[in-house]
């Protein structure tokens, strides 16, 4: 199952992602409006430059024709009626001026001489009587006229002027033809797409060849007639172009749309047509729109590569935290125990020393009773003879437990400790073992005893400390005597710089209690009289006394293992 966070992380994915498909439209469509509003108010005053290029490109060589009609060398070569004299001065004239022809015809119309005289087609022997600028040259007027060569084929601004002679009267015509190729090449390298049209709609000049000489308006008959008549295009077909324009601004020309402005040319009636691709506004938009995105995804992905180092931080930062804190528990937990420890261990103390009190009083109080009924019993056996009476017998062993009670009570009123002495670990045991041989033979135990290799020697009572092995080899005894294998073994071994020694008996073992139970004063499991519960409470405190711990554990096989551990001393024999 999905967890929630997940969900909703993805659904804000989600929603950031059409947020932000949103926002790029949005941005593509008003930086579209913004380049075409931009391409809109620039292109009048674009289209009115390249109106005035083709103004000064017209009007560049106009007075040419003029001067050249002054000359006398034209004026006689019309009057001889040789026009080679002046075909090397007219084709000289022509390369200066960067003029494409400059020919001269006499009254008929006939071109007696031309710049291009030495080329293949040459202009010299033609009749060019029918065009308009011969027409208005003879009329004394200057001639201007768009037309495409009659011989070359080529396109040409024609502008022609009389020369009269000394009289002032019209003996020919020169003319001079302005090539418009340059300025179409120009257009083209440019990236615009320009046409220019004359009154009837017809296009003379364009950056592509294929609009040409094309029509954007039809053409009617009467217009259309005089125009071949005229031989303006030659034989051009003169075919509408696929072109329709909307409102002011927009143009459809061969089913694309274009931003479209006009301008006139000065002078001749002609019309500029500038058209700007609507798609390259869009194209423009779409760029801006794509950077701008790589840009923004640039920089989320800067971003989240960010915080989520910032996120590693701070949750390698959060780790050392809850390592810090956990070591910390730790801390407190251990410290905890050991005060609990020391509150157990504080409350045995405090009850040792009420118990310290209470024994005091105690044998102090039954200590004169006691001596008194052993004297008085003493007393009776003598006075009885040799045999004492049952009953003095049964008395007798009475008052020999209640001495050995008050005697076990008299070690908590009585501090111990002040006799330090070096003795063998060894020595101590074989003490204790002679105290109980009789009860292990009484009741069948083996004893097996292994000092090691080296002697191991404490400091301290060997006396007291005898008593502790004695009454732990007793409570052994006990612990056996109903085991089918009755065994008891005691080892010693020194380990590092500690005597270490184990009693270690086929018992029932601890039955699940700690040592901690067991050394507790009056803790037994003895029936009333035969044990006090006093033994290893005494033991506990010997042992402390002499620097060392006692302690007690259910061995691996079966039985319990009490030990007992003190400071190693140096053998001083
Ligand atoms: P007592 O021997 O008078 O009962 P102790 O203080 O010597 O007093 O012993 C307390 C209790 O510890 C015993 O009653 C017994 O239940 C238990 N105990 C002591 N030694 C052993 C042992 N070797 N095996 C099993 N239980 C033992």
């Amino acid at each position: 199952m999905k967890r929630i966070s997940d969900v909703l992380s993805s659904r804000r994915s989600l929603f950031s992602t059409i947020i932000f498909v949103a926002a790029c439209l949005a941005a593509y469509f008003a930086l579209s409006l913004f380049f075409v509003g931009r391409e809109e108010a620039s292109k009048a005053s674009r289209a009115a430059f390249f109106a005035d290029t083709i103004g000064g490109a017209l009007e560049r060589l106009e007075h040419l024709p003029f001067v050249i009609a002054k000359d006398r060398m034209i004026a006689q070569a019309l009057i001889e009626e040789d026009g080679g004299q002046i075909n090397p001065l007219l084709a000289e004239f022509g390369q200066r001026a960067d003029a494409e022809e400059v020919y001269v015809m006499d009254l008929r119309g006939q071109t007696i001489a031309a710049s291009n005289f030495a080329d293949e087609i040459s202009f010299i022997g033609e009749f060019y009587t029918f065009r308009p600028y011969f027409q208005d040259a003879i009329a004394g007027r200057t001639g201007r006229y768009f037309a495409v060569g009659a011989t070359s084929g080529r396109p040409g601004y024609f502008v022609s002027e009389p020369v009269r002679d000394g009289f002032g009267r019209i003996i020919g015509v020169v003319v001079v033809k302005i090539g418009l190729d340059a300025l179409n090449r120009a257009w083209r390298d440019s990236g615009e797409r320009i046409l220019v049209t004359n009154r009837a709609g017809v296009v003379l000049l364009a950056s592509e060849d294929s609009y040409l000489f094309s029509t954007i308006r039809p053409l009617p008959g009467g217009e259309r007639q005089e125009i071949e008549s005229l031989q303006q295009f030659g034989t051009r077909p003169l075919d509408r172009l696929d072109w329709e324009v909307h409102g002011e601004t927009r143009v459809r020309l061969d089913g694309v749309e274009y931003l479209y402005s006009t301008a006139d040319v000065t002078g001749e009636g002609w019309q500029l047509h500038l058209l700007s691709s609507l798609a390259g506004s869009q194209q423009q938009a779409a760029l801006a729109v794509f950077s701008m995105a790589v840009a923004v995804l640039a920089l989320v992905i800067v971003m989240a590569g960010y915080r989520s180092r910032q996120l590693r931080t701070a949750l390698a930062v959060s780790d050392a935290d809850r390592a810090r804190l956990a070591r910390e528990i730790e801390v407190r937990r251990a410290a905890e125990a050991q005060l609990k420890a020391a509150q157990v261990e504080l409350e045995r103390s405090s009850r040792l020393a009420a118990l310290g009190q209470l024994s005091a009083s105690i044998t102090h109080e039954l200590g004169q009773p006691i001596s008194a009924m052993r004297n008085y019993l003493v007393a009776e056996e003598i006075a009885e003879g040799a045999a004492p009476g049952a009953l003095n017998r049964q008395l007798g062993a009475l008052v020999e437990r209640m001495q050995g009670i008050t005697q076990q009570l008299r070690f908590f009123a009585t501090p111990g400790g002040a006799e330090r002495r070096v003795f063998s670990m060894a020595d101590a045991i074989e003490g204790a073992e002679t105290l109980v041989k009789h009860d292990l033979v009484a009741k069948g135990v083996s004893l097996s005893l292994d000092f090691g290799a080296k002697p191991a020697c404490v400091s301290g009572d060997q006396h007291r400390l005898e008593q502790v092995l004695v009454n732990l080899l007793r409570n052994a005894v006990d612990a056996v005597a109903e085991s089918k294998v009755r065994e008891i073994r005691v080892q010693v071994r020194v380990e590092r710089s500690e005597v270490v020694t184990e009693v270690r008996d086929t018992g029932e073992g601890l039955m699940g209690q700690s040592f901690g139970d067991l050394q507790e004063p009056f803790m037994t499991t003895k029936s009333s009289g035969e044990g006090m519960g006093l033994g290893l409470a005494i033991s506990a405190q010997i042992v402390k006394e002499m620097g060392g711990t006692l302690d007690a554990r259910d061995g691996e096989a079966g039985g319990a293992i009490f030990t007992i551990t003190l400071p190693q001393e140096e053998d001083m024999t």
